[in-house]
């Protein structure tokens, strides 16, 4: 069963307030919370966005990723409720609230259309209670986020993780951060049906302040890197190209499905265990030229999220810049998930002076990293802006991501 009501503001779209909203530290949210229902909310909890510095298409492949959390962040204000009633609200949409039957929450029949966004938070439910954990079997919930949404820079799991937090903790259950990531991609993958792997809700979940998340996606083990780029005179530009990954998912499907066939003829449970000293010979095994581009992306990927991880260990975050842009080659030309924005984004950012610059997310729009020098800030993100408006591009948006803290409660 699936309700609307006209009660909430009508907006542009998910993140219109842009990523320079200031800190509200939860007041602004919980005075939404408190007209739109009522009564104040029982808290307010929040997780961020990501970034991923490099590991790109490697997380279903079992292997390495390098994330780290934004300072933006999506916001959920919460308050449980006893008769089975889930309702939702988003400051980012134009829908109002949301109403929902708990019971009868079903995979089969997520919400749709103009309110398919509340299958994100019900989702989250639907995964806490089918796992059997004691929260109430419905809530008042009221989001707003700082995430530009659809840019990746995975507003989905900042969005899931968030929920997840305020049900679980408004409850008293204080459930640990991997298992909290778990929860919330179970409810994108089972319930939404995107299948994501496991990165974007651990980052979201698990990151600490001033570090990237050194994530082995096969046996969850973290590793927090300092990446203190303020210390180093550096920042990261995000460019967010505006163009959207919707139209991705069957490429994201056949690239998923072309590495397991891989994996299955080279008789390896999963690419990441084929060394980059075996390529050359396994790629010799393989007949087909498109899978042996594929491999050779995933192969050398991981190999460089081991040279990064060893070069900020041993702090030297500059030199991991021109690793970037190796990793932007590598998905552009053998995993072919770049688009002629992200390439300009990418070339434009390494020729105005950027250490290193590449796509991050699962690429066919998004957004592009670039590792600079604090002072050059303004003047790449004017070059990129004067170069995409030469193209005829629309205008991107830039924001400086400094690795921040992951999920966490508010008020
Ligand atoms: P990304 O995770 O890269 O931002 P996705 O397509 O995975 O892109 O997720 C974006 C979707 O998540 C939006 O289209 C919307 O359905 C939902 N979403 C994210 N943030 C919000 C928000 N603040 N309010 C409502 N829905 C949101
Ligand atoms: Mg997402």
């Amino acid at each position: 069963m699936t309700r609307t009501t006209g009660t909430g503001p009508a907006r542009t779209g998910p993140a219109s307030s842009g990523p320079t909203t200031p800190r509200t530290a939860g007041s602004r949210t919980a005075g939404e919370f408190q007209r739109l229902y009522g009564a104040a909310p029982e808290g307010v909890w929040a997780a961020p966005g990501r970034v991923n510095l490099i590991g790109e298409h490697t997380d279903y492949n079992d292997g390495f990723v390098l994330p780290f959390a934004l300072p933006q962040r999506t916001e959920v204000a919460a308050s449980r409720r006893t008769d089975g009633i889930l309702r939702i609200h988003s400051a980012d949409t134009r829908s109002g609230v949301v109403t929902l039957d708990v019971s009868s929450l079903d995979p089969a029949h997520s919400p749709k259309g103009a309110d398919g966004w509340a299958g994100y938070p019900a989702g989250v439910l639907w995964a806490l209670l089918d796992a059997d954990l004691p929260v109430s079997a419905g809530a008042d919930l009221h989001i707003r986020s700082e995430v530009p949404a659809g840019a990746g820079l995975s507003s989905s799991a900042a969005l899931e993780v968030a929920t997840a937090l305020a049900l679980t903790e408004a409850a008293g259950l204080r459930l640990s951060r991997p298992e909290v990531a778990r929860l919330a991609r179970r409810a994108e993958n089972a319930y939404v049906g995107v299948p994501c792997g496991v990165m974007d809700q651990t980052a979201s979940a698990c990151a600490t302040d001033g570090h990237v998340l050194h994530l082995d996606t096969r046996t969850l083990a973290e590793r927090h890197l300092p990446f203190d780029c303020a210390a180093e005179g550096l920042a990261l530009l995000v460019i967010d190209t505006r163009v959207t990954h919707d139209l991705a998912d069957g490429a994201y499907a056949r690239r998923r499905a072309s590495c397991h066939a891989a994996a299955a003829a080279l008789g390896l449970d999963a690419l990441r265990d084929l060394p980059p000293a075996g390529l050359e010979e396994a790629l010799g095994r393989l007949a087909d030229p498109e899978q042996r581009a594929r491999v050779r992306h995933i192969v050398t990927e991981n190999d460089r999220v081991a040279r990064v991880a060893a070069l900020l260990t041993a702090g030297r975050l500059r030199e991991t810049g021109p690793l970037l842009t190796e990793g932007h080659v590598s998905l552009r030309d053998d995993y072919e998930v770049s688009c002629p924005e992200l390439d300009l984004a990418v070339a434009t950012a390494t020729a105005a002076g950027a250490y290193g610059a590449r796509m991050t997310g699962g690429g066919f729009g998004g957004s592009a990293l670039a590792l600079i020098d604090a002072e050059a800030e303004a003047a790449v993100a004017r070059a990129v802006t004067e170069a995409f408006a030469r193209s005829g591009f629309t205008s991107p948006r830039t924001l400086v991501a400094a690795p921040s803290a992951g999920a966490g409660r508010l008020a």
